[in-house]
């Protein structure tokens, strides 16, 4: 008697099933794990990119009311890599795109994370 090649319906509904649970296991948890890093990346970029200001500002002895720097001028003096952005694709911005002195905290937000973490 000669054997069939290849599989029959039903155990192909069987890996097809089996699939679909594991998946539904996972998913939600695989998900969330996902958006987590994510957060988390984007909170560690936004802390290199306030220290980079923080020696942009420092080296350039900004004043009161100059402008912030901007992302190319950090990374054309070496300070970012130009790798610094959201992994969500989110926009970082300046709370306050002037300088207000070194009393006054800057912080970069993000449009997405917004100051989650900082
Ligand atoms: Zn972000």
């Amino acid at each position: 008697m000669r054997r069939e090649q290849g599989f029959t319906l039903f155990e192909l509904l069987m890996a097809i099933a089996i699939t679909g649970i594991l998946i539904s296991l996972a998913g939600p948890g695989f998900l969330q794990q996902i958006r987590q890093s994510k957060k988390t990346t984007c909170i560690i970029y936004r802390q290199n990119v306030q220290t980079a200001a923080d020696i942009y500002i420092k080296t350039h002895n900004l004043k009161k009311n100059d402008d912030m720097p901007t992302f190319a001028e950090m990374i054309s003096e070496n300070l970012l890599t130009g790798e610094e952005r959201c992994p969500s694709a989110g926009i970082y911005v300046w709370s306050d795109h002037k300088y207000r002195g070194p009393n006054v905290p800057f912080l970069v937000s993000c449009s997405i994370h917004f100051l989650e973490g900082m």
